[in-house]
């Protein structure tokens, strides 16, 4: 099989996370939540409840039309109608549906999953109570696990690699974690799965000691836990299957015998076996530069501007808003936006100071892209508009890790570029002549000579478009470390 996970391009990054794994979550109650009245391709939900309606937390407010399954209210009061708020899925403005807390917090539950269930019961629950990853990538559990390939191995993500974020962390070292090992139990015995993994980083010792007492005294030995190294992007699937497993894989985990659950995911899933608890509210970082960096347990559909108010504000005018981690996400113009089900983070950073160089063809982007992208190749093809020939450079394989712009000692935000271009792919290139590209060849060490760069190529970012515009992600996140390093400098010398 081709070799897809380059040996070497995992990094050891800054964690960052001091600012909240310490924090207990705190909860926040907004007045108003807003949830998305489309699916991920903008289609309306549908049998949509109506304005007016009075709903509690883990009423259905409509069905999502890709994979059929419900949406659930957050939280409990009227729903007041349709507005428009940019989804960050979408990437447009789209209809939400406005509910109007009354904070009461009622609940209707599911029925939980009936005992000694069947493998088409597990899955018909998950699909039921439409769970969704909750780790950042949203895909629904049910197809997961509704697969004809054989899987041997359950691997639960608890590695949270993005700095900044400590959700799992701190959810892992807090909660009561029964219910997600009897939702593990449930899943190995009806999808006849040998094992499972739950899988975090080497220096999250004090986690994985947490986990591992709680699995011995449940007492399962097809459950365990297992330390892997502390790099970056260890918590991408590829990444952390190819070192817990040395197993790799075309498109899917499934194809190598795996399915990997985010933490929180997990934990989610043990709540609607066992109680019939559907996702309301969840638990997100909210850190950089914030005025109370905190852990907050809030109902997905908060906006995010009202989160930050909940955390005493920014403490900078100008500051760069991050739907996310620093690594990963988007950058956001605007802060009136509802977090989704998916998000695990709210991250503030400053703008950097750090301009953008000439692209060195040094080739650190390539031999860092853990799918053997050229991302700098890519970025050119984009600029002079040929996207089939981004296409044919693989650019649909790029998970969005950011390691490109972390180590483009030209400050380029190379994975902006890549992201964007990405979007243009799939709006200009004819789902019919998207023809499989060809088989990746390995990775140059450096690119292949090109053409010399125009004044106006000297940029790796793309110029139409805002949807990733922003400052290079390595240049802020340097930024921060400085100031903690002046920081840490000014305290010892007792300023
Ligand atoms: S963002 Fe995409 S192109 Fe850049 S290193 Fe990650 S996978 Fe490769
Ligand atoms: S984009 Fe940056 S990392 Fe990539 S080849 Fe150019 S200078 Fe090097």
């Amino acid at each position: 099989m081709e070799h897809f996970l380059s040996s070497d391009c995992c990094q050891h990054i800054p964690g960052f996370k001091g600012q909240t794994e310490h924090s207990q979550p705190v909860d926040f109650q907004p007045d108003y939540v807003y949830i998305p009245a489309v699916d991920n391709h903008g289609v309306p939900l549908g049998k949509m409840v109506a304005a007016g309606a009075e709903v509690k937390v883990g009423s259905a407010l409509g069905e999502r039309q890709d994979f059929c399954f419900p949406v659930y209210s957050p939280v409990s009061g009227q729903v007041v109608g349709l507005v428009k708020k940019k989804s960050t899925v979408v990437g447009r403005p789209v209809d939400f549906i406005q509910i109007k807390n009354d904070h009461k917090g009622e609940r209707v539950y599911l029925e939980p999953l009936k005992a000694n269930p069947t493998k088409a019961d597990v899955i018909a629950k998950l699909s039921e109570g439409g769970i969704i990853g909750l780790g950042g990538a949203g895909f629904p559990a049910f197809i997961k696990y509704n697969t004809k390939t054989p899987i041997d191995t359950i691997l639960i993500n608890a590695a949270e690699c993005e700095p900044f974020i400590t959700t799992d962390y701190v959810m892992g070292l807090s909660s009561d974690l029964k219910p997600m090992l009897k939702a593990i139990k449930i899943l190995l015995d009806t999808c006849s799965i040998e094992k499972c993994l739950i899988v975090s980083k080497e220096e999250k010792q004090e986690l994985l000691d947490r986990i591992q007492k709680e699995v011995s005294k449940f007492g399962d030995r097809r459950i365990a836990t297992l330390a892997i190294r502390s790099v970056y992007p260890a918590g991408y699937e590829r990444t952390m299957i190819s070192f817990a497993l040395h197993r790799e894989y075309q498109k899917l985990p499934s194809e190598c015998g795996v399915i990997v659950n985010n933490l929180q995911t997990m934990m989610a899933i043990g709540a609607l076996f066992e109680k019939g608890e559907t996702v309301g509210e969840k638990v997100i970082t909210v850190s950089g530069a914030v005025k109370k960096p905190s852990n907050v347990r809030v109902p997905y559909g908060a906006l995010i501007k009202d989160v930050i108010a909940f955390c005493g504000g920014y403490t900078l005018d100008n500051v760069v808003l991050l739907n996310g981690g620093p690594m990963c996400s988007e950058y956001l113009n605007d802060d009136d936006i509802p977090l989704l089900e998916q998000v695990d983070a709210i991250t503030v950073l400053k703008p950097n100071k750090f301009k953008e160089q000439p692209c060195l063809r040094c080739g650190a982007c390539t031999a860092h892209c853990p799918v053997n992208l050229q991302p700098c190749e890519i970025n050119f093809a984009a600029k002079r508009g040929d996207y089939e020939r981004c296409f044919d450079l693989s650019i649909m394989d790029c998970v969005s890790c950011g390691l490109c712009s972390y180590v483009c000692p030209s400050h380029i935000d190379v994975s902006a570029g890549v992201k964007q271009a990405k979007l243009m792919v799939t709006l200009k290139v004819p789902r019919a002549m998207r023809k499989p590209a060809p088989a990746k060849p390995a990775a140059p060490a450096t690119p292949a000579p090109a053409a010399p760069i125009k004044p106006e190529e000297k940029s790796g970012a793309l110029k139409s478009g805002d949807v990733c515009e922003g400052p290079a992600i390595k240049t802020a996140m340097a930024e921060q470390a400085e100031s903690r390093r002046i920081a840490g400098q000014d305290k010892k010398e007792g300023k």
